[in-house]
């Protein structure tokens, strides 16, 4: 398997660090707020990753953060916690947001059959790691302190910027950040003191006073807890990669000594109408709202995988509409085949054609618009429709889009439908063509597609 690594910025042939095995770290959601379909985007190409790592035999272990705390309104070390800016919004305890957002986000990761993580640690549950890694930063020597909290040393690390390949002064120099009592402008902190006039509902002991962590560091603490240091593949958007994921390494590297994880993959990001999401646009779009304007969650999925993840995806309503129709086509036409050819215990199948082209295409970093182009190859071809379905099948295990509940499934035909394609049959039968067009019509208006077949009508969902 071929996956494009953003620290060698090439592809690189993947080796895992146990034979057979892959642990995957994605960073997840910050649960202050509905989930966009931009993250949806990250977490189906982390979704994506590790399905098609499992298709070439490899036993996935694939852990998520729930961040829900430390996650500062500007990305940088000022502003309000997300999660406190949320509890104002909403007058509700920390907890109580985060229960309430983290529920709304693994419904998206149902509705989008997005396979579950192996587990998914929040970083209020991990306080103690995150604060033994700090204190063995400072140990090392990475740390100092300031009025408002113990930062990162970043110019105590020869290769800090390595992933964006940006040098640190070259990062200084580009950064436009208050430097406050920072020593260098990519610092950033470990640990911030909780304001001493206010009472904070997030806030714990350490031995530096009271406080919270940054947000990078639990990342750093959870992936070493249950992946090891270092892991295979860390995955994210691409707005982690210079400031979110640069310092994940800078602190597995002061803590450990050792780089955190080998392959560093980042999606691209999702525009809308061509310009950035933003709430003031009024064009944040979340999966209930696809589906509130009548569109299934899995033409989002589809349409996510007809772009490759390191392109940039401009989404349109006529986009999505041109995925929906793809999806039915692709649905209406596999409910006639025929069912699997069934296999009796361990029976070995011959890899078809198609099956090779199609983990060719996924093998050579997920290009999925490539593997989608071999799934309607296999459609149109002449093979027969029992090892088509029993090939598409295989492939879903990748795609994801719930096939099997269509392949060799006839759609079930409403009684009152029923009644107008019999009527429509005995008009057709009398050859009176004007009721039977009547009848189409009608059928229509009920959601309905009647084709005229040599061997009768066919009836399918539009
Ligand atoms: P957050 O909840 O802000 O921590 O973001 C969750 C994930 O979504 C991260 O991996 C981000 O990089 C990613 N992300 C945020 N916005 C977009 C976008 N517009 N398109 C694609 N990915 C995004
Ligand atoms: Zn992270």
């Amino acid at each position: 398997m071929l996956l494009y690594n953003t620290l060698s910025r090439s592809k690189e042939e993947f080796k895992p660090i146990v034979h057979g095995k892959a642990g995957v770290y994605s960073c997840g959601p910050t649960v202050y707020w509905f989930a966009h379909i931009g993250n949806m985007r990250a977490f189906l190409f982390a979704d994506l990753l590790c399905r098609t790592l499992r298709f070439n035999g490899y036993d996935v272990d694939q852990v998520m953060n729930i961040t829900d705390v430390g996650h500062l309104v500007d990305d940088g070390d000022e502003g309000e916690d997300k999660m406190i800016v949320a509890m104002k919004r909403e007058g509700k305890t920390a907890y109580d947001i985060a229960e309430f957002y983290a529920h709304a986000f693994f419904k998206d990761l149902e509705k989008l059959n997005i396979t579950p993580a192996s587990k998914y640690p929040r970083a209020t549950e991990h306080i103690a790691e995150q604060i033994e890694m700090i204190e063995q930063l400072e140990k090392n020597g990475f740390t100092y302190r300031t009025s408002d909290g113990i930062y990162f040393d970043t110019s105590k690390l020869s290769d800090y910027g390595r992933l964006s390949g940006q040098r640190a002064d070259e990062k200084q120099a580009g950064s436009r950040v208050d430097m406050g009592e920072k020593k260098n402008g990519t610092d950033f902190a470990l640990w911030k003191f909780s304001p001493s006039s206010v009472k904070r509902e997030m806030e714990w002991e350490s031995t530096w006073g009271v406080g919270f962590p940054g947000w990078h560091i639990e990342c750093s603490a959870m992936s070493k807890k249950y992946l090891g240091v270092p892991f295979d593949i860390h995955t994210g958007g691409i707005d982690h990669i210079a400031v979110h994921h640069e310092n994940e390494i800078a602190q597995t590297e002061g803590a450990e000594g050792k780089l955190e994880a080998n392959y560093w993959m980042h999606n691209e990001f999702i525009t809308v109408d061509g310009g950035k999401m933003s709430k003031s646009l009024g064009n944040v779009y979340t999966i209930d709202q696809l589906i509130e304007k009548g569109f299934d969650p899995l033409a989002f999925r589809y349409l996510c995988l007809q772009a490759h993840y390191r392109s940039k995806l401009n989404f349109t309503w006529e986009s999505l509409e041109g995925a929906q129709n793809a999806l039915n086509r692709l649905r209406n036409t596999v409910r006639d085949w025929e069912v699997p050819p069934l296999r009796l215990g361990n029976e070995a199948r011959e890899a078809s054609l198609y099956e090779q082209k199609f983990a060719d295409a996924m093998n050579d970093d997920l290009n999925s618009p490539e593997a989608l182009a071999v799934v309607w190859e296999l459609v149109d071809s002449s093979e027969s429709t029992a090892h088509k379905s029993e090939v598409l099948l295989a492939l879903d295990r990748v795609l994801g889009l719930h096939l099997e509940t269509c392949v060799a499934v006839q759609t079930e035909i409403p009684s009152d439908v029923q009644k107008f394609v019999e009527e429509r049959a005995r008009a057709r039968a009398e050859k009176n063509y004007a009721e039977s067009d009547r009848l189409r019509t009608e059928i229509e208006k009920l959601g309905f597609i009647v084709e005229d077949k040599p061997d009768g009508q066919k009836v399918r969902e539009m």
